[in-house]
């Protein structure tokens, strides 16, 4: 253990003794909150990353397991440690899903790693973007997807190979720093930030603030869980910010001028919640102490007894947003936020898909590559594309997808043609727009469902299907289509119109086979809702991971056919 990494990882103030029971009563058993239980750790994670916090790690890969190699790296370093750095172990090749249940952890990983570059913001300029791509070409086997938090994310890494990616990724100033891990992670920020013509408030600022403060502090990298960040200033409300721990989303106050609307609480997985407002309006200068408030009553308060209960949201739950703005004011801050106004719904989509011109004349072109699947090779060849057409800076997406930015506009037409080739479609069709998929089994050790492939095997069918649909103009401007692996929510099926949990379905005398629980009617405020809805499962609502095409094809088709007017 060491003294500095230790005391990053304890509480500010003074930890206070445990509760007491009153007499007559069982002891409840504490939550283990630093501030109310003591710093006393109750779980197996809690112990080491108190001991020695994830950040220290780094060192020992620089120095001992890039030389060792996979077999030398000490398993807590491996199966906690590492993620602190954006590292995670992939799933071994060829293990179908029906096993990921019954098998030990250490049997389901294979000796490399998926690699997650954080992209804070989504910001990227084509200098970074062709760094990606050739450490992917050269130590990823080519691979290369945007998640659905704006990171890219590679596999097949070795550990051998780990100190060099991060020099020539250090070199563009990007990094993997609490990619992953007890920590916050990546902030989600508007994708067309600064640029837009209907921007209410640029976040450029407050982003880069928080990144270059808080990200990689040892005050702040030991956190009960995960936890997310989203900041927006566009009317679209793009950032998904009703299922992120702590997001601010730009609006214009009557009197104080423009700011933002404060929400906690927000996470999805298998406890679904979505973040509240406190109905506090935040000033640009105050966003970062704020941030820092909200981050700390999570370090102080947040759950940490058991970690399926440790998420933000838990607390808030608890508390309510009256008394977690309180904590906040009176805590953290020292002083009290003014009320401030809701923003409205949502005036345009937030997925930026298509052609749209900036604020300063220029244009930006919204793309969709399938299920956020890029390769390295494609990376490459789009960093030149779009320096030829006169650009030097994309953003990621929280939809998967990417936005081109300043695009002179006698430029336009050739670059979408250019793109198009690409397999980087602005016009995709609705399917394609529409669908997300998270790793799945293809290499997540989780999963056990494959989800990728599936998703663009389903979108090209249904494209093909339902073209009469288009062709009458009678199928939906927009449809989400949402598919995860696994029970956890890393593709946000509680927020899609259809939403696909992967899981292992009986068979009538024969083995399970791999398939999805159905969700409907899920949503975040958007053109066509007013606010945030979770999608609900439907009573023995399956479907075969072959029948897929066929059961989004009838859902589609009597939507069409029953739909009410201007729904
Ligand atoms: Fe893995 Fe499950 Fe997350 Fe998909 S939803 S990436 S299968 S943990």
């Amino acid at each position: 253990m060491t003294e500095t990494a230790l005391a990053g990882a304890q509480p500010t103030p003074e930890a206070r003794p445990a509760r007491t029971p009153r007499a007559g009563r069982p002891a409840a058993k504490p939550h283990g909150q630093w501030k109310v239980d003591g710093t006393t750790p109750l779980n197996p994670n809690e112990v080491w990353k108190q001991e020695d916090g994830g950040l220290s790690v780094r060192e020992r890969i620089e120095t001992i397991y890039a030389q060792g190699g996979f077999d030398s790296i000490d398993s807590t370093d491996l199966h906690g440690r590492f993620r602190w750095w954006g590292l995670y172990t992939q799933r071994r090749q060829g293990i179908d899903g029906g096993k990921t249940a019954t098998l030990e952890p250490h049997e389901l990983e294979d000796k490399y790693f998926m690699l997650r570059v954080r992209i804070d913001g989504g910001a990227l300029s084509t200098e970074q973007l062709r760094v990606i791509g050739q450490i992917s070409v050269d130590f990823a086997r080519g691979t290369a997807d945007i998640t659905d938090r704006q990171n890219i994310q590679l596999h097949w890494i070795r550990v051998e190979d780990v100190p060099e990616i991060w020099r020539r990724l250090e070199g563009v100033g990007l990094h993997t720093t609490e990619a992953c891990g007890d920590v916050p992670r990546v902030i989600l920020g508007s994708p067309v930030a600064g640029i837009a013509k209907d921007e209410i408030i640029d976040p450029t600022p407050l982003i880069h603030e928080i990144a270059a403060k808080y990200i990689g502090d040892p005050a702040f990298a030991n956190l009960p869980r995960k936890y997310k960040t989203a900041i927006t200033g566009h009317p679209s409300q793009d950032v998904v910010h009703e299922i992120n721990d702590v997001a601010f989303v730009g609006v214009e106050h009557p009197e104080l001028g423009l700011g933002y609307d404060l929400w906690v609480g927000g996470a999805l997985s298998t406890n679904p919640m979505l973040g509240k407002r406190l109905g506090a309006f935040v000033r640009p200068e105050q966003g970062a102490e704020v941030w820092e408030g909200v981050t700390s009553i999570f370090r102080d308060y947040g759950y940490r007894r058991m970690r399926t209960k440790a998420r933000l949201k838990f607390l808030l739950a608890d508390w309510g947003p009256e008394k977690f703005r309180q904590v906040l004011q009176d805590e953290y801050l020292g002083y009290e936020l003014a009320d401030g106004p809701a923003a409205p719904k949502p005036s345009t989509p937030g997925d930026h898909v298509g052609v749209h011109e900036q604020k300063d004349g220029k244009f930006f072109i919204g793309v969709a590559p399938t299920v956020g699947r890029l390769a390295g090779p494609t990376m490459l060849a789009l960093a030149d594309l779009l320096e030829t057409h006169g650009s030097q800076r994309l953003r990621t997406t929280p939809h998967q997808k990417l936005v081109v930015l300043d695009v002179p506009g006698e430029r336009v037409e050739s670059l979408t043609a250019g793109l198009e080739t690409l397999g980087l479609s602005a016009k995709p069709s609705v399917f394609r727009r529409g669908t997300i998929a998270c790793t799945g089994i293809e290499f997540c050790k989780l999963a056990i469902v494959e989800t990728k492939e599936n998703a663009a095997t389903a979108i090209a069918e249904l494209e093909r299907r339902l073209a009469d649909l288009v062709e009458d103009g009678s199928l939906p401007e927009a449809l989400s289509l949402h598919i995860n692996g696994c029970p956890n929510s890393c593709a946000r099926i509680q927020t899609a119109d259809i939403g696909l949990k992967g899981m292992m379905l009986p068979v009538d005398g024969g083995d399970p086979a791999p398939g999805f629980q159905v969700h409907l009617g899920g949503g975040l405020a958007s053109t066509t809702r007013e606010e945030a809805g979770l999608g609900r499962t439907v009573r023995g609502l399956k479907v075969y991971v072959a029948d897929l095409p066929d059961y989004v094809e009838r859902v589609v088709r009597r939507f069409v056919a029953d739909h009410a007017e201007g729904q």
